[in-house]
């Protein structure tokens, strides 16, 4: 799977696209993660990429030219499954998004800033909008490594132990049964007796009985999805 992420800020990306999951993914050559600055596709000067808005208000806006160039020549050179903006009025991300992104091979994702992007890239060069909730931040390039980090994570091999991502919250519209590590007693806190007794079925069935429990009490709303 390859990603290329557009931005005016491409600092903001490289230290989190270079650490733990995400960097492994890219050394094993299982995900592929090009973040392209847009100030190098800008025929302004001084490698303008923003205005002001017209009929005027408050904040600046990303003009449509340099997001142009960029996703035309991302084009010539692969063909993309979605070219992806990230917007706060965009669908909710969820993990049943994730999971069907997953299995595409080429995306863009294209990250806003200030007030937003030309509503004519929006009209024109997109192809889906994505939100990751209902709030807004600065610029989309937060929302762009939400959302690329969830789906590499699903691409097998990248988790050491592959079925680790199919039994985190979401998957079979559950969330995830509690997890306890050593020491088995700290301060008086015990982990439940069951996940030391070595009983595989019963320990499975605990942590089903758990899943259930607190799907039911945290989020009732996934019974009733499919
Ligand atoms: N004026 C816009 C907000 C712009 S915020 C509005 O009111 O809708 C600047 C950029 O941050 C956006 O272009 C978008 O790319 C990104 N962004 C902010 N909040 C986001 C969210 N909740 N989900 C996805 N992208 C978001």
């Amino acid at each position: 799977m390859r990603i290329d992420i557009i931005t005016c800020l491409p600092k903001l990306l490289d230290s989190f696209f270079n650490q733990s999951i995400l960097k492994r993914a890219q050394e094993k050559n299982l995900a592929i993660i090009q973040v392209h600055d847009l100030r190098n596709y800008t025929t302004y000067k001084h490698k303008q990429v923003d205005d002001y808005a017209f009929g005027g208000g408050a904040g600046m806006v990303l003009m449509i030219e340099p997001i142009d160039n960029c996703i035309t020549q991302l084009k010539s050179q692969r063909s993309y499954d979605e070219i992806i903006y990230m917007s706060p009025d965009g669908e909710n991300f969820s993990q049943p998004i994730a999971n069907q992104l997953s299995l595409t091979q080429n995306l863009i994702i294209l990250c806003g800033h200030y007030k937003g992007v030309d509503e004519r890239v929006r009209q024109h060069l997109i192809t889906r909008e994505i939100s990751i909730g209902d709030y807004v931040l600065s610029g989309g390039e937060l929302p762009a490594a939400v959302v690329s980090d969830a789906l590499i994570r699903l691409i097998p091999g990248v988790l050491s132990d592959e079925t680790s991502a199919l039994t985190d919250s979401f998957q079979d519209n559950m969330v995830a049964p509690p997890v306890y590590s050593r020491p088995a007693d700290y301060k008086g806190m015990q982990v439940p007796e069951i996940l030391l007794s070595g009983h595989e079925a019963k320990i499975h069935q605990w942590r089903m009985d758990r899943a259930l429990e607190r799907t039911r009490d945290r989020r009732p709303n996934l019974f009733e999805e499919k």
